[in-house]
């Protein structure tokens, strides 16, 4: 079935400009020949799964290479699953039971499943390993596997959802992306954000598009019209700065080293997230203290002017660290992640608190740590004992979590500071699983009880003298960032990107003209119409 020319597709908009371009629905893959048996030469078969895991490998290294910073350690982390000894060594016994390397290779893979199943966090990586050994058996083989994009011309990419190694892919004629499923914080928009890729997601009705349609993707619009011109496009507000400085600071969300040095370029006031955990996501061995305390300072020095909130490790469910020993578990989301690691990982936090200090000493920074996956007053005051016992800090906690929203007045005198991780909160607020494609609906920040849950979250930490600021994605939405200030809170933390935009909405209106969108954004009952009501506010403001 073909889409009529003027259908409106709606999703959930990556991006601030539009753009039009011919449908180009990814192929299926070709088909990779069937189990079989080898002719009894084990050793040439072990002899031809290495060569072909090294292969794979290498491709695995161009693409982080071409990923740059933002995804090279999705890319590492799946290298080092690939290239694991256990699993080759589950592959030699099926090569001695009879089996061809391919075959061998996949039935090892296929054989995790049963080993980690109800582990969700790595049944998504298993999904990506799956993919490996495909590609592991189609190179024995000689089958050629890609996606088989065009290099010319200007295409929208239709898929249910693109892995990162598909994501790596993209050749310039990629010039706006839709996807079936996949979420605000999925892969696809967290990689076309970074390239500047317009993206429309969690689009079901782009399952009906076909081949050489002309579509124009309209982020701005939440939506994808078919036929449709650059005239329709929805023009993002573009705000005129009333001041020089916004009305609530921006800062930057950081993950590593170049991230550092990036927002460093960028009129960001200080880091507002630096996500510990993404500098360990493929390493097998704890770094020293010397080791932690080293990268720590070089960040730091690195990092644009203003404070630095350093999260504590945030290990577990979706972030994976492998020199931490983690139990099994069969819900990992609602399981032992964040602040709860001090379980089994007290000593690590400890040191890394510790490290944290001798790096705030050498760069003479001002900075401020922040515990993950708070759920009780008992646990953040505990973290607060902990981390001004190992250094000069202030210290804080992340919001992410019901719980605490509703504990936040009997912090006050106990902490200085929360930063809300609108991400998880919307995940735990609305039992909806971030990773799954599924339900991107359902995680968008526009909904009204997140926005409800965020005025309490404002008002509760007022009223118990501790400072508050959002760092999740929902603070790198221009138009959303307005509304955050507004309901009071003091500061926002951006993706590097989207800094610059942010910085312009919050210096286009007053704070009270701020606190009017607000009120109006409160009393929304969709998701779909409190963006509106607010676009349409900061539209008459702009
Ligand atoms: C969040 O949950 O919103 C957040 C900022 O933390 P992360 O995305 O790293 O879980
Ligand atoms: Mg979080």
């Amino acid at each position: 079935m073909t889409v009529a020319t003027g259908s409106i597709l709606t999703g959930l908009g990556v991006g601030l400009n539009a753009v039009r371009g011919e449908v180009f629905r990814v192929k299926p893959q070709a088909a990779i020949p069937g189990p079989a048996k080898h002719g009894g030469d084990t050793d040439a078969e072990k002899e031809t799964l290495r060569g072909a895991i090294t292969h794979v490998a290498s491709y695995l290294d161009e693409l982080a290479i071409k990923a740059g910073e933002t995804s090279a350690e999705i890319f590492e982390a799946l290298k080092m699953l690939l290239e694991d000894e256990d699993l080759f060594e589950t592959a030699v016994t099926e090569i001695e039971s009879g089996w061809n390397a391919a075959t061998a290779f996949i039935v090892a893979v296929d054989s995790l499943e049963e080993i980690f199943a109800g582990d969700a966090a790595f049944e998504e990586r298993l999904v990506d390993l799956k993919d490996l050994a495909k590609r592991v058996a189609a190179h024995i083989a000689g089958v050629h596997m890609g996606l088989d994009l065009p290099t010319s011309g200007a295409y929208v990419i239709v898929g249910d959802d693109f892995s990162p190694a598909d994501t790596a892919q993209f050749t310039d004629a990629v010039v706006g992306v839709v996807t079936i499923k996949g979420g605000p914080t999925s892969h696809t928009a967290i990689i076309c954000r970074s390239k500047s890729i317009p993206a429309v997601v969690s689009c079901t009705q782009a399952a009906e598009l076909v081949d050489g349609v002309s579509v124009l993707v309209d982020p701005v619009g939440d939506r994808v019209v078919v036929g449709g011109d650059d005239s329709m496009a929805t023009k993002a507000i573009s705000f005129v700065a009333k001041s020089l400085d916004p009305i609530i600071p921006v800062r930057a969300n950081i993950g590593s080293l170049e991230d550092s040095i990036q927002a460093a370029t960028t009129a960001a006031n200080g880091v507002g997230l630096f996500r510990t955990e993404l500098l360990y996501l493929s390493e097998s061995t704890m770094p020293s203290a010397q080791k932690q305390a080293k990268s720590y300072a070089e960040i730091l020095k690195a990092a644009p002017e203003g404070p630095i909130v350093v999260r504590t490790i945030d290990a577990g469910s979706d972030k994976p660290v492998p020199f931490l020993d983690m139990p099994h578990e069969e819900n990992p989301a609602l399981g032992i992640r964040g602040f709860r690691l001090i379980q089994d990982h007290r000593q690590f936090l400890i040191d890394q608190l510790t490290s944290l200090e001798v790096a705030r000493k050498e760069s003479g920074r001002e900075v401020w740590v922040m515990a993950p996956m708070i759920a009780t007053a008992a646990e953040a005051i505990e973290f607060a004992e902990m981390a001004r016992s190992c250094g000069e800090y202030k210290v804080g906690i992340m919001v992410e979590t019901p719980a605490i929203a509703m504990a936040l007045r009997d912090l006050g005198g106990k902490i200085d500071f929360i930063s809300v991780g609108t991400n998880d909160l919307s995940q735990y607020l609305f039992a909806a699983d971030r990773m799954n494609a599924g339900l991107g609906a359902l995680l968008n920040p526009w909904q009204p009880a997140l926005v409800r849950m965020l005025q309490v979250i404002a008002s509760e930490s007022e009223a118990a003298g501790i400072s508050s600021g959002v760092c999740g994605e929902s603070a790198s939405d221009p138009a959303f960032a307005v509304v955050l200030a507004g309901l009071g809170f003091k500061s926002v933390s951006a993706s590097r990107s989207q800094v610059g935009a942010v910085r312009s909405a919050l210096s286009a209106v007053s704070l009270e003209q701020a606190k009017e969108v607000a009120a109006i954004a409160v009393t929304a009952t969709t998701a779909d119409g409190c963006k509106a009501a607010v676009l349409d506010a900061l539209a008459k403001l702009a």
